[in-house]
């Protein structure tokens, strides 16, 4: 027997391994999957790493199933890969979960896996290389107290029995998904910060969401308050690079016990995640508007789901979607969450007596004069008199929505948009808030040369001006009238400087845009005003009434705070639809009532939630370039459509059509199955990357749209 030939030294490259990484790859370049590298050893999935992509050097994050063919389809042979170039070992891969939540939004909300994945990580990690890293990893631990004893635990108020009962039904729950209904002022922060506290106590870490930037300091405060010795942390866009690095890799590391912070913190990575809060579960502003448009509200009972954890949704207005599926299936809901209600406030404090003014009984002329109706004017004199303060609440910042010249019917059109410029009287300039563009006010008008040209309508700027001629104070000097809006809140810590004017009693009446509906704590104001409340619900969107209740709720829950005026603390709303039955329920402060109806009015159009939609839109040139390629998307998707049950509607103009010299046109996809919806848009999306579009065209879909 011949011996064996000595054994070749195998060549480097086949010692090296196959791994599977996914990087921030344009969505339109067929590159949305994991791409194959070489390592030299194996690399454990969720290991960031620094890899080639052309002739850049890109972040990656190492995928699950390194054995199958990445995204170019066929396996590629081990010579032909690139090597990954650095190995960002310093620090802990990202959990499963975590990998999980990301694979669901790439997928739900159709977008690239490496888009989302990466957009979801601390945006200066693209900045560092390993070495980098490793010495702000390094700061970052000196920086930690070391191991500090077991924590001290604050005081804690006397649950009232409410709460008792809601925390009581939480500890003997297994993880699902609650909706924490309850009245502003009826003690949802304490339920959340004793579920935390729960947590934290059995070693996993909590997460909690908020809807605005500028509501995270106060609850901030509030937990460290509650938690000394317990590490908080927050993520919003706020921050500056180096400080939402240095709070991602708490999280990450396990160091922060609870993470506060806007939609983005959705993502934060928390290999020790117990709990997710989600504060204001209705609002808006937890909807992306852009790039993946992502709900951080279904995200978190998703993430809640995959991490087998307790969410909490909290809100005294929730979702119509959310309300429904908290509802019990006798009461016609869906009854896929619990539901668990505060019905009191802390303290026993009524919700303010709603007024609601029939504007259709004063004169036009009347009201252009007078910035409010005459009962109202009275509410307010009455105020003024006891020393009390008021808040009213426009929508609608500037002078004027619009100037007109009374000779030719001129408008203050932008000439970049279907939109009208505001009037800023303060500068005096005529801005859009659509595209920005902004212009002196024309001394004459540009059409005929007419002096007289009016402004028509009324912002928050004239109401404060008109407020503050005609309301005179008990020792007859000029009210003191403060104004809280996007214009008087641009310069940096003025917003606070204004919220402690009105805490000092320096204010007697507040006007504000929806930003003072928000949260803000205001102990001395007995009336809340809604002057032109039902503009909102004149538009197409159907979500309208649901959020101009949310909103009038939630700026009645701003009066009579205090206990001591709670019992004559009003709101007052001004309609010209007084009959429109939103008003009678807000009266009874009957929330259940409104849902029912509004769910009854859903049922009937077909709308969410009893049917699902996702919205295609088109930017382009004109509005034919942007409808025709709609159209062209629309057949090629119709047969598809047809056999799984999903309804293409026709391509319309947006209802803002034109806005910075774009045109704008969408269009609804719709199904009665979010399963069958899902299959669509998963088929039917590969076709529309590779119709023919022409190069000055954008498009987008945005799945659980908002607005349709
Ligand atoms: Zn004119
Ligand atoms: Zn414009």
């Amino acid at each position: 027997m011949s011996e064996q030939p000595p054994a070749v030294p195998r060549p480097p490259v086949a010692e090296a391994c196959r791994v599977r990484v996914i990087v921030d790859t344009p969505q339109h370049s067929g590159l949305s999957g994991p791409l194959d590298y070489l390592s030299p050893h194996p690399l454990e999935a969720g290991t960031l790493v620094r890899v080639p992509l052309g002739r850049r050097e890109v972040l990656g994050i190492v995928w699950d199933g390194g054995g199958e063919p990445g995204a170019g389809g066929e396996a590629p042979t081990p010579e032909s890969l690139r090597a990954v170039i650095e190995v960002l070992d310093a620090l802990p891969p990202v959990p499963r979960g975590w990998r999980e939540l990301v694979d669901f939004a790439a997928s739900y909300y159709q977008r690239g896996l490496g888009e989302v994945a990466l957009a979801a990580l601390a945006p200066e990690l693209r900045q560092i290389n390993g070495t980098q890293l490793a010495r702000r990893l390094k700061r970052l631990r000196s920086r930690l107290s070391p191991g500090a004893e077991a924590p001290a635990t604050a005081e804690r108020p006397v649950p009232s029995e409410d709460q008792r009962e809601v925390l009581q039904a939480l500890s003997q729950s297994t993880p699902r998904v609650h909706l924490l209904h309850g009245l502003t002022g009826s003690g949802k922060t304490e339920v959340y910060l004793r579920e935390s506290q729960r947590m934290l106590d059995a070693g996993r870490q909590a997460l909690v969401l908020v809807p605005e930037i500028n509501l995270t300091p106060q609850l901030e405060a509030r937990f460290l308050e509650r938690f000394p010795g317990r590490r908080v942390v927050s993520l919003h866009s706020g921050l500056t690079p180096a400080l939402r690095l240095r709070h991602w890799l708490m999280a990450l590391l396990g160091e922060a016990d609870l993470v506060l912070g806007t939609r983005m913190a959705v993502f934060a990575p928390m290999p020790r995640l117990g709990l997710i809060v989600v504060d204001e579960e209705h609002d808006p502003s937890y909807k992306q508007q852009e790039g993946a448009r992502y709900s951080a509200r279904d995200l978190a009972v998703m993430r809640s789901r995959i991490e087998q954890i307790p969410v909490l949704l909290g809100s005294a207005t929730p979702s119509l979607e959310t309300w429904h599926n908290a509802l019990p299936a006798a009461e016609g809901g869906a009854g896929r969450y619990s539901r668990l209600t505060l019905a009191h406030r802390i303290g026993g404090g009524a919700l303010p007596a709603v007024r609601v003014v029939d504007m259709n009984r004063f004169p036009a002329k009347l009201l252009r004069e007078q910035p409010v109706a005459p009962p109202l004017m009275d509410a307010l004199r009455e105020r003024l008199a006891r020393g009390e303060q008021s808040l009213v609440f426009l929508n609608r910042r500037g002078y004027a929505p619009v100037l007109q010249c009374l000779e030719c019917g001129w408008k203050s059109g932008c000439p970049n948009c279907s939109a009208w410029r505001v009037f800023h009287k303060q500068d005096r300039s005529l801005r859009c808030h659509h595209c920005g563009y902004t212009q002196t006010v024309p001394r004459a008008c540009p059409e005929c040369g007419n002096a007289d040209i009016q402004p028509v309508g009324r912002g928050t700027e004239r109401l404060e001006e008109q407020l503050a001629q005609s309301l005179l104070r008990a020792d007859g000097s000029p009210a003191r009238v403060g104004r809280i809006d996007a214009d008087t809140t641009r310069e940096r810590g003025k917003l606070e400087a204004t919220l402690a004017s009105v805490h000092a009693g320096d204010v007697d009446v507040l006007v504000g845009t929806q930003m003072v509906a928000k949260g803000h704590d205001f102990r001395r104001i007995t009336l809340v005003a809604a002057v032109n409340s039902d503009s909102a619900l004149f538009s197409s969107d159907f979500r309208a009434a649901e959020r101009l209740y949310a909103l009038l709720m939630q700026a009645a829950g701003r009066a009579g705070r205090d206990a001591r005026h709670a019992g004559q603390s009003e709101m007052w709303v001004q309609t010209w639809s007084p009959q429109h039955s939103l008003y009678a329920s807000l009266q009874r402060h009957d929330f259940p009532g409104f849902a029912r109806g509004q769910l009854d009015e859903r049922r009937i159009a077909g709308l969410p939630p009893f049917a699902h939609l996702a919205l295609v839109r088109a930017d382009a040139r004109t509005q034919d370039a942007a409808q025709q390629w709609l159209a062209q998307a629309s057949a090629w998707g119709s047969d598809l459509a047809a056999s799984l049950g999903v309804v293409i509607y026709p391509a319309v103009p947006t209802p803002i059509q034109r806005v910075a010299n774009v045109e704008r046109a969408q269009m609804l996809v719709e199904s009665a199955s979010r399963p069958a919806l899902q299959r669509f848009l998963a088929q039917w999306m590969p076709g529309l990357h590779a119709l023919r579009t022409p190069r000055v065209l954008r498009w987008a879909v945005d799945v659980d749209p908002l607005a349709i």
